[in-house]
């Protein structure tokens, strides 16, 4: 088989949270009702005028900024016209060229496996409204809920040629694209409801050669993994065509989760005429430079910067780090804690190890008002609670498995760790005397484990220190057990 590479482009659409439609007052949500969120303008009514929501304008513009686009100081809505049931008006409104949308030629930067970044080119980031939908109904036929109609969508489209050249740089595209714009607060990033959505474009050529081969367009990818194995799956398919003497077609095809292939949709002849053309019932936008320097001034720290900061700031892994960073809440839950006095490291064991499990168990989340999982029910554990936590072992008020059990009590009742360990006696003994005695009772009454240790089984040091753990309900200073073990076993 030749050498092949594979080039993805994306076109990634986020549907932004706003409070209402892009052009009139309807409500923006997810679910209910069929057609109950609908109005004569964004059902196309003939006679009413589409008005642009101010908020969706800067939620894009701001992402643009983030993107580091230039800014079309001047744009324009275009009419993208075709004919399909989900589209109420026979147009959706897009914007069209090459310097009109909001933003262009812009570039993300994504982490590599060698720990540095990668520039993945950005073509345009721009404003247009989503379209209903269809469904089938359960007595047969197909109805259309234009609930979605109208609802303000961003577009977000990388550049030809493709920086993307892997399943892992597309999978890692999407990941930090995602949360970037969860972090600008401009969506709310579920991919399973559709808020965002990606669409890859894929295409093989021999390694070496300059001419990019067919695109194929790949549809319903809605997971990370979805993008990462269809993207793998397609490349894979395209070559075997190749191989086989046959050629890539242009064509759309779907992604079926459950056997992971692709399947096709629908073949591309040739590139379907929009007719663009300005949308005369919208004027033209303006940014004037005040407008955008406040848009610019309310981006926060973008997901990237924060885990670089994390990795040199406070020596977390990459992987801790990333998990961190990986949902801006969590991120904030962990830098509240910094903020009163917490240690980085053991705070960030603690969120990514128990409290992240115990969260994932019970389906709570760790900050109240979460944007993105609002029916979710907040955690009793605050900030405060680790920190407290933290510092009972690290001035060995506590061992490591108290811990472990302080903080399942903390997480079903709120109490302050000090507290519960003031309520239950639960300090640990580091008085040498009482440690020594148990130690010496667990000698004397294991006597032929002893005479194995002392003959060589160094193994049962571990029997030894369970026992004495036992003996003091696990309240044992585990590091005094092993040196007051060690010295009463080499002693007589
Ligand atoms: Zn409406």
């Amino acid at each position: 088989m030749a050498d092949y590479v594979v080039s993805v482009g994306m076109e990634v659409h986020a549907e932004l949270l706003t409070q209402s439609k892009m052009f009139c007052r309807c409500k923006v949500a997810f679910g209910g009702m069929p057609n109950t969120r609908v109005c004569p303008v964004c059902i196309g009514l003939p006679g009413t005028l589409p008005v642009p929501n101010r908020a969706a304008v800067e939620m894009v513009l701001k992402t643009a900024l983030a993107l580091n686009c230039t800014i079309a100081i001047d744009s324009v809505f275009h009419r993208k016209n075709y004919f399909y049931p989900d589209l109420p008006k026979g147009y959706q409104v897009s914007q069209y060229g090459d310097t009109n949308p909001i933003g262009y030629d812009g570039y993300l930067e994504i982490p590599t496996p060698e720990g540095g970044t990668k520039k993945i080119k950005i073509r345009r980031v721009h404003l247009e409204e989503d379209t209903g939908k269809l469904m089938h109904l359960p007595g047969g036929g197909s109805g259309v809920d234009y609930n979605r109609a109208g609802v303000p969508l961003m577009e977000i489209v990388t550049e030809f040629p493709p920086d993307i050249e892997s399943p892992d740089d597309a999978r890692e595209y999407l990941v930090q694209l995602r949360s970037l714009l969860v972090y600008l607060g401009v969506t709310d990033g579920k991919m399973a409801e559709g808020s965002v959505r990606c669409e890859p474009n894929i295409s093989i050529r021999e390694k070496g050669s300059t001419q990019y081969g067919t695109k194929t367009e790949l549809k319903n990818l809605n997971s990370f993994r979805a993008v990462q194995l269809g993207v793998a799956f397609e490349a894979k398919r395209q070559a075997e065509v190749l191989e086989s003497g046959g050629t890539v077609r242009q064509e759309t095809r779907g992604w079926n989760e459950a056997t992971e292939s692709s399947f096709l949709m629908r073949t591309k002849e040739s590139e379907q005429d929009y007719r663009y053309f300005p949308c005369p019932d919208l004027i033209p936008m303006h940014f004037s430079e005040e407008q955008i320097e406040r848009v610019r001034s309310t981006i926060p720290e973008l997901p990237l910067a924060k885990l670089q900061r994390y990795r040199a700031d406070y020596a977390l892994s990459d992987y801790d780090a990333g998990l961190l960073v990986a949902d801006r809440d969590w991120a904030m839950f962990f830098e509240e804690a910094l903020e009163l006095g917490g240690e980085a490291k053991a705070i960030c064991n603690w969120m990514n190890g128990d409290f992240a499990k115990m969260l994932n168990e019970s389906g709570q989340g760790a900050m109240a008002g979460g944007k993105s999982h609002p029916e979710r029910k907040t955690s009793l554990v605050r900030p405060e609670h680790l920190v407290d936590l933290a510092k009972l072992v690290s001035d060995a008020t506590i061992n490591g498995k108290m811990a472990k059990e302080i903080f399942a009590e903390v997480f079903d009742t709120g109490k302050m760790p000090s507290q519960i360990v003031e309520e239950k006696g639960l300090r640990q003994v580091t008085d040498t005397g009482a440690i020594a005695s148990a130690v010496a009772e667990v000698l004397a009454s294991n006597g032929s484990q002893v005479e194995a240790y002392r003959g060589g089984k160094e193994s049962l040091i571990g029997f030894f220190v369970g026992q004495v753990m036992k003996k003091t309900q696990g309240r044992a200073n585990p590091q005094l057990v092993q040196d007051e073990l060690k010295k009463q076993l080499s002693g007589d």
